[in-house]
């Protein structure tokens, strides 16, 4: 073996050893995402659909009312877009509102309501301007959260009730110039002092939002561990510090304007001992886990904006007259519609289904928050492209919400994990299960002896998952032959991810042509059990509420669609274009990019 391939095997080894330690370990039960790479259907995470308590739904719905009547009045996304400021009034009102406690205990003046409970708030919000939605997730979702998750009681107690309160703003602070998706290769250092007091920070951090208005930052640093290297460390950091620069106050930019993007800098900035959040050396495990959270946001934010497009895009399909019909009258517009209604429908039944397994305890929740961000995130960008072709020149101009809705939709599939990753994360994380089976099931064949019985038995859960397509239980009759076909491509699913393991062992980690069609088919798997557990509850109870039971037709279309769409990921799995991808962007990157 050549010395460079022996490095390459190191690093790699180091990778994975990396990445397992930021897993979730811990004893769990088998989840809705785990189960489908496994070929089941683990159906008590998503059926029946989750529903608040009533004596929560009755909280909500006032606080609804009271945020919806305050938004009416004072929230003016136009304004904030180009003034690309959100007026202090709004996040003082906000604040009163309680919006920034939602989900925080009492005990420190938080509402303690669920995460489903805060997603109608924030999906309320969403609907109406993205960078108030972004201001509020970064507030609640990630810039108190590592406090909330991690914080010793006497941070909490200090730390939290004037964030909760809004007296002061958070931020989160990962990104830096040479860690962006590689959130990894954090270069900020922070040195213990001499006294072992404080830690002195050094370093840059840029993109981060709030940065420059925030009084409570959590910042991610490079501390020394006792071997001679060094792990990453979250540290609770305030900009009175000596040494905390804003190198640049809001940065300009596309979309999301009204948040203040801030460039930072610490120049040998001491930050006391007592703030480390979290164990030393677990910053990254911490930063996942508390995006974990931000991610369930934009599932919720993104199911308001589709909302708003759908709106948008009728009013102006029933109104507009061409050729002597309303645009509404001709099919390639309909089409659209409809694709709006039916993807509006699911990302708000993905995002209930999601939160309601935080609520309940599920311990790992990493892979559907990563389906619900890259899914709601791409599913928006098309909605909003709808939407703005059935308004054809007039969603152009800046007097109509449709252009700031399309530049402001764009962040999402970029922030808080690069949708490319989170895609090939879905994949690897979620085919560790069947590997893990895999391996424990080849080192047994190599101590036959010792080791039948557990051999016998990994064989045949694998075997039966593919031989047997698991249960889907709907209540409504109507529903069986959907849940029967869901059920089928499940086994299905499994069976070409099992297929793909064989084929690609080890190398599967770079193949990301194939992670890509196994996170696709699995996120429409997601999807399709979240919809169609909607549409049995709705079914079975029909909503009080009014709803129109024509969304039911909306279901339908996006059931057929999302399962055609599996369907065709499984058929790709072994692209024969793949090869003329790869050498067809080689020979770009070689050439520069000059096509002459
Ligand atoms: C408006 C805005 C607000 C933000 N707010 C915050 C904040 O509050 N706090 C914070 O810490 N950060 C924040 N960020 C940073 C954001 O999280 C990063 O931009 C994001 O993680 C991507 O990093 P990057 O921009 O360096 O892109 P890069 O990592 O350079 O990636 C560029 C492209 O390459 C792709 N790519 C990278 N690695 C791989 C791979 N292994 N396989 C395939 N494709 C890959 C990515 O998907 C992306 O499409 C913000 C960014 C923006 C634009």
């Amino acid at each position: 073996m050549s010395t460079h391939t022996s490095e390459m095997d190191q690093d790699r080894k180091k990778q994975m050893r990396d990445a397992e330690e930021l897993l979730f370990t811990g004893p769990q039960k088998c989840g809705l995402a785990k189960g489908l790479f496994l070929g089941r259907f683990a159906s008590d995470w998503v059926m029946p659909y989750p529903t608040t308590s009533p004596e929560e739904q009755a909280q909500l719905d006032s606080s609804l009312a009271a945020l919806r009547a305050f938004l009416d009045e004072h929230l003016d996304p136009a304004a904030i877009d180009r003034d690309a400021d959100i007026p202090r009034h709004v996040i003082d009102g906000l604040a009163r509102l309680g919006v920034f406690g939602m989900t925080a205990p009492r005990e420190v003046g938080g509402r303690g309501f669920s995460q489903m409970a805060y997603c109608k708030v924030l999906g309320e919000i969403g609907s109406r301007c993205a960078s108030t939605g972004i201001f509020v997730n970064v507030q609640h979702s990630i810039g108190m959260r590592a406090l909330l998750l991690f914080g010793t009681p006497e941070q909490k107690s200090r730390w939290l009730p004037p964030l909760i309160s809004g007296e002061k703003l958070a931020a989160f602070a990962l990104t830096e110039p040479e860690a962006g998706s590689d959130a990894a290769n954090v270069q900020t250092r922070a040195e213990p002092s001499a006294d072992g007091s404080h830690f002195i920070l050094n370093g840059e951090k840029r993109y981060i939002t709030s940065g420059s208005i925030a009084q409570v930052l959590t910042v991610m640093a490079r501390t020394p561990t006792p071997g001679g290297g060094s792990a990453v460390t979250a540290f609770l950091v305030t900009p009175d510090l000596p040494g905390f620069v804003v190198t640049e106050p809001r940065m300009q930019k596309l979309g999301v304007r009204g948040t203040a993007t801030a460039r930072l800098a610490f120049r040998d900035m001491p930050v006391p001992r007592e703030n480390i959040l979290g164990a030393p050396g677990k910053g990254l495990k911490l930063a996942l886990h508390v995006l974990d959270f931000g991610r369930v946001t934009f599932g919720a934010s993104c199911t308001g904006a589709a909302k708003t497009c759908l709106r948008l895009a009728v009013e102006h399909a029933n109104r507009r007259r061409q050729f002597g019909k309303t645009l509404g009258d001709f099919e390639l517009i309909k089409k659209k519609i409809a694709r709006m209604a039916a993807g509006a429908y699911a990302l708000e039944a993905m995002t209930t289904v999601t939160a309601s397994l935080i609520d309940r305890g599920l311990e790992d929740y990493m892979l559907e928050t990563a389906m619900l961000k890259v899914f709601s995130t791409e599913a928006l960008w098309l909605l909003v492209n709808d939407a703005f072709q059935v308004l054809g020149g007039a969603a152009y101009f800046t007097d109509r919400p449709l252009e700031r809705m399309l530049r402001d939709a764009r962040i999402n599939q970029i922030g808080e994990g690069a949708n490319e990753v989170l895609t090939s994360f879905i994949a690897l994380v979620g085919m560790r299960g069947p590997g893990q089976q895999f391996q424990e099931m080849m080192e047994s064949l190599s101590r036959p002896w010792g080791e039948l019985r557990k051999m016998w038995l990994i064989g045949l859960d694998r075997v039966g998952a593919a031989m047997l397509a698991p249960d889907v239980p709907v209540r409504s009759p109507q529903l069986e032959p959907f849940a029967g076909r869901l059920g089928e491509l499940v086994r299905r699913f499994n069976v070409e991810v099992d297929r793909a393991l064989i084929q690609h062992r080890e190398a599967i980690l770079d193949r990301q042509y194939v992670q890509e069609r196994i996170a696709r088919a699995a996120m429409e798997l997601f999807a399709s059990a979240c919809v169609l557990s909607r549409w049995d509850a709705e079914l079975q109870s029909p909503p009080t509420d009014g709803l129109d039971p024509g969304w039911h037709s909306a279901a339908e279309y996006f059931l057929r669609g999302s399962l055609r769409r599996v369907r065709r990921s499984l058929a790709e799995m072994n692209d024969a274009d793949d090869s003329f991808a790869t050498a067809t962007a080689d020979w770009a990157l070689r050439n520069g990019g000059d096509l002459r």
